[in-house]
């Protein structure tokens, strides 16, 4: 092997179109995912725009924006105007993100409508499941998320990403969506979920922090790597078509790892934490948000995601 001074690798960052010649990862818009709130109004977030929301009436006018900025689907959140205990506004034929789904698939037929699947925006507690005394109930969540996951199939979404992390979803959901003639229809899992301090802003945004307790006892640790590989396999052996691995940046090593082991194709999720620590940063003048967004996105794709659901996706989408 050739070593200094006959080897400099310094001749390849010469110039911008050498650098870009021999870039190893890039960044394209039709790899990013933008998420919608959608509620009972329309609230801006000034601090942070994507986490603003929009009525179902307000929102097509965001959406056209992103379809035309060329990014290929959104994800949907919804905050019903009422919740109770066991979140029923999650599988109402009429709820928030039904009637968008409605609104969304007749104005943009090619724009992709994915969907998150929980019961934690519907739940009078917070919680991502059903609750009694002892706590979040595994089983008897199933059957409530997989009527929730069919109902959004119903109204007209291309795929569903259940995030709750009850263990057995992932079959539930692909059950369910087979009787009810879905079977097209694929799943995203959020495979490896962490209990994140990450998810600060969305839970704001989504009016859907816990009332009680945290989600420990159902997210993962961010403490392990061996567990989400785990995760990922049985949601592979229930039908996950895609799996996601959540926050992105504090989880590099994970969405390598799950890259690595599995052929599936990895999703990740840039949280809103991620983008509220740039966000304010750069308010402060104490860096660049455009260069510090697009460097986050990067790292996450050379990680190993195939694909990136981003808050900065619309700002970023024309330079990509
Ligand atoms: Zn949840």
């Amino acid at each position: 092997m050739s070593t200094f001074p006959q080897t400099r690798l310094r001749r390849l960052r010469r110039t911008g179109a050498l650098r870009d010649l021999v870039r190893e990862t890039r960044l394209d818009r039709r790899d990013l995912v933008m998420p919608f709130f959608v509620g009972p109004d329309t609230r801006a977030n000034e601090g942070l725009p994507a986490l603003g929301r929009y009525s179902v009436a307000d929102l097509p006018r965001e959406v056209e924006a992103v379809a035309a900025a060329g990014i290929p689907g959104v994800i949907l959140f919804g905050i019903p105007d009422a919740k109770d205990e066991e979140g029923s506004g999650a599988w109402d034929a009429d709820g928030v993100i039904q009637q968008a789904l409605r609104e969304l698939r007749e104005r943009f037929p090619e724009l992709l409508l994915l969907t998150d699947v929980c019961l934690c925006e519907y739940t009078s507690h917070g919680h991502c499941g059903v609750v009694d005394e002892h706590g979040v109930l595994n089983d008897e969540s199933l059957e409530l998320i997989a009527r929730t996951a069919v109902s959004h199939a119903d109204a007209g979404a291309d795929a569903v990403c259940p995030s709750d992390m009850m263990d057995g979803r992932v079959a539930a959901i692909r059950s369910a969506l087979d009787d009810g003639g879905h079977e097209s229809l694929p799943i995203v899992s959020y495979a490896a979920k962490y209990a994140s301090a990450f998810y600060g802003p969305f839970r704001e945004a989504a009016e859907s922090a816990p009332s009680f307790g945290d989600r420990r006892g159902y997210q993962m640790d961010p403490g392990n790597v061996r567990e989400a590989l785990r995760e990922c396999e049985l949601d592979v052996a229930e039908g996950a078509d895609v799996l996601m691995v959540k926050p992105a940046l504090p989880n590099l090593d994970v969405i390598r790892a799950v890259r690595d082991r599995f052929d599936l194709p990895v999703a990740a999720y840039n949280v809103s934490g991620e983008y509220a620590m740039v966000k304010a940063a750069a308010a402060r003048g104490w860096l660049d948000e455009r260069q510090a967004a697009l460097e986050s996105l990067t790292a996450i794709r050379r990680a190993g995601a195939d694909l990136i659901v981003t808050y900065w996706a619309r700002e970023l989408a024309p330079s990509l």
